[in-house]
């Protein structure tokens, strides 16, 4: 039986440590100390250090670990990721034979131009591209790319785990009910995540199916969402990428439009 616990980092990262009580691998180690930590606390020997894209709060603590441990570091093949000793692409397969997991690559381009996620075990590792109830900036890649590699992981089947790396949760949230006011599933959703933030537990990992039933981003063809593009860019906007472009593009400044914190 594997856990995979959420050790935090910097202002509101995870780093995902997935293990058996023995061995460990690590995603998207941004910090080593933390780390670390966990890994003495626990007793647990890393294995590998899994990335899904180059940014430093992703990669940064990679070098550290590695100067304690000696492990593989799985990453994008086209980025640079510090340490990397074994480059992925979509339809590579990484065999974590001490955790008896596979985890399968799946190319989602757009946050960065080599964002990969892996997926097995029922779970997926989607960095910064997927998030709970919204998705990632669009730093490198188009929208278009973004939105083809939302379309990818939500056709994983419905009770996947998501495993994003960023506690943005109750943010996004605030955004998706602005845009998706009469959604149920959402206003249920709230509830649950404004507890949990009251408690300091996080609100991840997250169930596909509740993100396909309440992320404004995965509902880009439902009439609500495109009414709200259609209103906000006073232009009729009716293919879900169209759609997508302009809800993403909204997003970037609603806090500063709407002058409430992120
Ligand atoms: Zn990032």
């Amino acid at each position: 039986m594997l856990n995979i616990y959420p050790v935090r980092a910097f202002k509101d990262n995870y780093i995902w440590v997935i293990h058996n009580q023995h061995y460990a691998a690590i995603v998207d180690p941004g910090s080593a100390t933390p780390v670390l930590a966990y890994l003495q606390q626990q007793k647990l020997q890393p294995i590998a250090i899994l990335n899904t894209h180059h940014h430093n709060d992703h990669t940064g603590g990679n070098v550290t670990l590695l100067q304690s441990y000696t492990m593989p570091v799985y990453g994008p093949a086209n980025e640079n990721i510090p340490g990397l000793t074994h480059g992925l692409k979509e339809s590579d397969v990484v065999h974590l034979s001490e955790l008896s997991l596979d985890l399968a690559v799946l190319d989602i381009p757009g946050h960065t131009a080599g964002h990969i996620a892996y997926y097995g075990g029922k779970s997926l590792f989607c960095g910064d591209t997927l998030f709970a109830c919204g998705c990632g900036r669009i730093f490198e890649g188009t929208a278009q790319q973004m939105y083809a590699s939302l379309q990818k992981l939500a056709s994983l089947p419905d009770e996947t785990l998501v495993y994003c790396t960023h506690e943005y949760t109750l943010s996004n949230i605030r955004f998706a009910s602005a845009i998706d006011a009469s959604n149920p599933a959402l206003a249920q959703r709230v509830i649950e995540v404004e507890e949990q933030r009251k408690h300091d537990i996080p609100t991840l990992p997250s169930i596909l199916a509740i993100e396909k039933a309440t992320n404004p981003f995965l509902r880009c063809n439902q009439s609500a969402i495109i009414h709200a593009a259609n209103q906000h860019s006073r232009k009729i906007l009716s293919d879900p990428l169209s759609v997508f472009t302009e809800i993403r593009k909204w997003k970037d400044t609603f806090f500063q439009e709407t002058n409430v914190t992120q």
